[in-house]
């Protein structure tokens, strides 16, 4: 029979799939030894049999009630029992953490009778009054589908009306009557009764926390984060502490280091009196950590005592939520922290050295992601700007953009095209798809642990908050610091995520310290840079794959070289046509016999020629793979409707440019509905004579000049869009023809490569032939997906990508992800025949896939020799290669 509910005391950490997160960590903390509430655990499985038949699966009710039973035994109360209730806290806790997602409902066990009991028992009215009104509108809101703002409302109104500025600031009476209020809503919104029956309550909490898995914002956090849809919470009943019983009580949060640098410390938020999530709602301002010391010395050192234990035992950072009830400290949660990357790279190096964990786990623990983001421009500190405030630094990251004030209002303005920075008193889970739309988050207030600082990380958007000199006003779109300046709906501010800064205007941006490091500037002793470079060496010393650049340029080139490169995969020679070099183009496409089509390949040579030599200097003794042209001509005429105009227009005025009436006669000659499928890559070789054996002697004659300055070039000459072996072998001749040529000509003797790349399904089917001719084969996996998929990524993406994502007919867009069943197949598929047909065959990858993290660990997997990407993803495809490593 299946199990349903486990006692903390019976379950750890490694449960979490069963017992959700926090249910796990409770458990473990339990086993531990650590002062937690009893309590039992309702496992995700109970969940999603909940979901999936809309009612509790067969024998849930029976073992809930048997082990609340145990649960009143051991503390020798009943729930809600009238003279001194047992009192249970209902919490919701998936296996993936989802911060303030899900519900929880506190106090369950009060009623109209038992809150009397409570008030004597505790010997404090005013406690069990705020105790109750907690659970009506807690209740009210997440069971009875109550709106919330209700409830928000009548409080606000109870302050203004006996003058109080916080619910401190409420006495006795006035809760009661507060009480009397919530409860009059509940009878009005809902026609009923609040449930006084402590079981029925307990069995609605339950049920609701199971149906909060659906809501709308979880959804959509869970569709952002890439958590799967069927996994279900758990809901964990636990007795209820007590923050709120006076001034030696209070709750709060901590982090056994600071989750935004990772530096070592006391981080974390304490509010005295309170309870639950007064911490992280901003409703009143809370005291750092380290004031507890004075507060509560006792509770102060058992935590710190508690925080490095937990640390030691997790051997990673952890986020702990505790209260104190009249001076006993109460574990409430703990887990393994969410961190900025800054964090991430600084605690792991900081764990290797503390000897609590090895390089391998510390490469583990860091992803090419955090990576990029530490690649991310910051302010240029030099730069002039105008400070406005300060708040804390939750999240880093340099953020230019429009303020706006509404999550609509962003979603409305990012869709328009524009950065912007959502301004915000506090944000809510309501505002996730403002965030997911800012560029930046900036709060007045809340702290380091606020909803705001605690999602802007983990989306890794930048965040300052807390930043309580701002007076918002949310419903005129505007805000205006102490000394009266002022900052409108659309007005451009920049915000500083690393130091808190806020700025008026748009501050210009430069490399971050990171990048900086890597280009072989000093940058001083940075505990964050030495960690990343360490860890960065141990990802090299692991990993299997190679990391090429995909470079055009010898700028470029150079840079990726300094990113670590291991020579360039994909070098375009299309872009070598552009700019002045145009015209020549042109004559060449406008050619009418030999003689003229010979001269403007003769006048492209020597161009072709210094930019082959200096790219190929850049990576002097790494290969440089250069591809022969292969986008369609035409990309390099003007517009069909441009032209046409221009010509008509003239013709009017009686005296067209013949050079464009010839131009728009060769528009309308290369016409094509499908460029894409037309004349392009190899076809051009053929179709044009003279073409390739051009490009061909521009890259072997800068390669011999490079070899008579003492150079080591090493040049690898890639056919595109090749999908018979004929094609291949009809160039490869010409190839070899003029290498024997440049080298009779020059008396040097070069060695290169010649290779295609394998973007056609065809060319994947027959590798095996194909591989008869090439030495290497270069995965062009953007092209291989479109013609796998059979659609062009610039018609769709913008146009059924959406619903494709939404359908879940795939999950990430395999434009950024390789699809690995069907794209991946054909590429698992090449690989296995080339190599069979040639043992030596070198194969790599130059799509963008090369330098997605996921697609890295998939051509790991296939055995490729190689990634190719652009330059600042190279640092990142080092460090998620050498990841695959660990994994294989
Ligand atoms: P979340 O997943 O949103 O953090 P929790 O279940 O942790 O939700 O509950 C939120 C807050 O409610 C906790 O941080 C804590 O302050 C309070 N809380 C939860 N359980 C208890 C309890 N048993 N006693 C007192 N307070 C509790
Ligand atoms: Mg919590
Ligand atoms: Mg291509």
């Amino acid at each position: 029979m299946v199990r349903y509910v486990y006692d903390f005391a019976e379950g750890s950490r490694e449960q979490k799939d069963l017992l959700g997160g926090k249910g796990a960590n409770l458990a473990e903390m339990t086993r531990l030894g650590l002062p937690v509430p009893p309590g039992f655990t309702v496992t995700t499985e109970a969940c999603q049999a909940y979901l999936g038949a809309g009612r509790d699966p067969e024998g849930l009710a029976e073992e809930i009630e048997e082990h609340l039973e145990a649960l009143e035994k051991t503390m020798g109360k009943r729930l809600g029992q009238p003279d001194d209730p047992l009192l249970v806290a209902v919490r919701s806790g998936a296996a993936a953490s989802m911060p303030g997602m899900m519900e929880t409902v506190l106090n369950v066990g009060l009623n109209d009778e038992s809150v009397r009991g409570l008030a004597r028992q505790s010997g404090d009215e005013r406690f069990a009054y705020d105790s109750y009104r907690r659970l009506l509108a807690m209740y009210g809101k997440t069971v009875m589908g109550i709106d919330g703002e209700l409830f928000e409302s009548a409080i606000d109104d109870l302050k203004t009306r006996v003058g109080a500025t916080t619910d401190i600031d409420l006495g006795a009476g006035d809760i009661r009557a507060l009480v009397a209020t919530y409860l009059q809503i509940v009878r009005e919104q809902t026609g009923r009764e609040f449930p006084q029956d402590p079981r029925d309550q307990l069995g609605g909490a339950v049920r609701s926390v199971f149906e909060s898995w659906n809501t709308e914002r979880a959804v959509l956090y869970r569709r952002q984060e890439g958590i799967a849809g069927d996994l279900g919470t758990a809901v964990n009943v636990c007795s209820m502490v007590f923050g709120n019983l006076g001034p030696d009580s209070g709750t709060g949060v901590a982090f056994t280091r600071d989750p935004a640098t990772g530096a070592q410390g006391i981080y974390g938020d304490y509010l005295v009196n309170a309870q639950g999530e007064d911490v992280v709602s901003g409703i009143r301002n809370t005291v750092p950590l380290a004031d507890l010391e004075d507060i509560d010395k006792t509770s102060y050192d058992e935590l710190m005592r508690i925080m490095v234990l937990l640390e030691n035992h997790y051997r990673d950072l952890c986020d702990i939520e505790f209260t104190v009830e009249r001076g006993t400290l109460w574990m409430l949660q703990t887990r393994v922290g969410k961190r900025t990357a800054a964090a991430a790279f600084r605690i792991a190096g900081q764990l290797v050295d503390q000897g609590l964990i090895d390089l391998d786990e510390a490469l583990r623990r860091v992803t090419g992601a955090q990576l990029a983001q530490l690649m991310f421009p910051q302010f240029d500190p030099s730069a002039d700007r105008t400070l406005l405030t300060r708040g804390m630094n939750a999240s880093p990251g340099a953020a230019v953009g429009e303020a706006v004030f509404s999550s609509d209002a962003a979603v409305e303005r990012a869709a328009a095209g524009a950065r912007v920075i959502l301004v915000r008193r506090e944000t809510t889970p309501d505002d996730l798809h403002g965030m997911v739309a800012a560029t930046g988050v900036l709060t007045s207030r809340g702290g380091k642990t606020s909803h705001a600082a605690v999602v802007a990380r983990g989306m890794g958007r930048t965040c300052v908050c807390g930043a309580d000199d701002l007076d918002v006003d949310i419903r005129g779109h505007r805000f205006r610091t102490s000394d009266g300046r002022q900052v409108a709906e659309g007005d451009l501010i920049s915000i500083d995520g690393s130091t808190g800064e806020v700025f008026l205007g748009a501050v210009p941006v430069m490399d971050s310290l990171v990048v900086r490091h890597f280009e072989g500037h000093d940058t001083g002793e940075d505990e964050v840079v030495a960690a990343v470079v360490r860890i960065m060496e141990h990802a090299d010393r692991l990993r299997r794959l190679a990391v090429r650049t995909n470079a055009d340029t010898p700028t470029d080139a150079a840079r990726a070289r300094r990113f670590g490169a291991q020579g360039v995969g994909l070098c375009r020679t299309e872009h070598m046509f552009l700019g002045e070099r145009r015209e020549l183009v042109e004559h060449l496409i406008l050619a009418t016999d030999e003689q003229q089509r010979h001269d403007a390949l003769a006048a492209l040579l020597p161009h072709q020629r210094s930019d082959f030599e200096q790219v190929l200097e850049a990576m002097d003794g790494l290969p440089v793979t250069i591809r022969l042209l292969d986008p369609p001509l035409h990309e390099f005429l003007p517009g069909f409707t441009e032209l046409s105009m221009q010509v008509a227009v003239a013709e009017v005025t009686g005296r067209p440019n013949p050079r464009d009436v010839r131009l728009l006669a060769a528009v309308k000659r290369m016409h094509e509905e499908n460029p894409m499928l037309g004349l392009r890559g190899v076809r051009l070789g053929l179709v044009i004579p003279g073409l390739f054996s051009m490009q061909t002697r521009a890259i072997l004659e800068a390669a011999a000049a490079r070899r008579r300055d003492g150079g080591d070039p090493r040049p690898e000459i890639m056919i595109p869009l090749v999908g018979a072996v004929q094609e291949l072998e009809l160039v490869r001749n010409e190839v070899l023809r003029v290498a024997a040529d440049v080298e009779a000509e020059t008396g040097v003797s070069v060695p290169f490569e010649v290779g295609t790349m394998i973007e056609l399904p065809r060319a994947a089917v027959t590798a095996g032939e194909i591989a008869g001719a090439a030495q290497f084969f270069s995965f062009g996996t953007n092209d291989l997906t479109q013609m796998t998929w059979g659609f062009s990524r610039d018609d769709v993406e913008v146009s059924f990508f959406t619903q494709y994502l939404e359908h879940g007919i795939f999950a990430v867009s395999p434009f950024e992800t390789i699809d690995r069943d069907g794209v991946g197949a054909l590429v698992r598929l090449a690989a296995e025949q080339g190599r069979a047909a040639r043992p030596d065959l070198t194969l790599g990858v130059c799509g963008e896939h090369g330098g997605d993290p996921s697609s890295i660990h998939f051509f790991d997997e296939v055995g490729l020799d190689y990634v190719s990407c652009s330059p600042f993803r190279v640092p990142v495809a080092r460090l998620e290669a050498g990841r695959a490593a660990l994994d294989g």
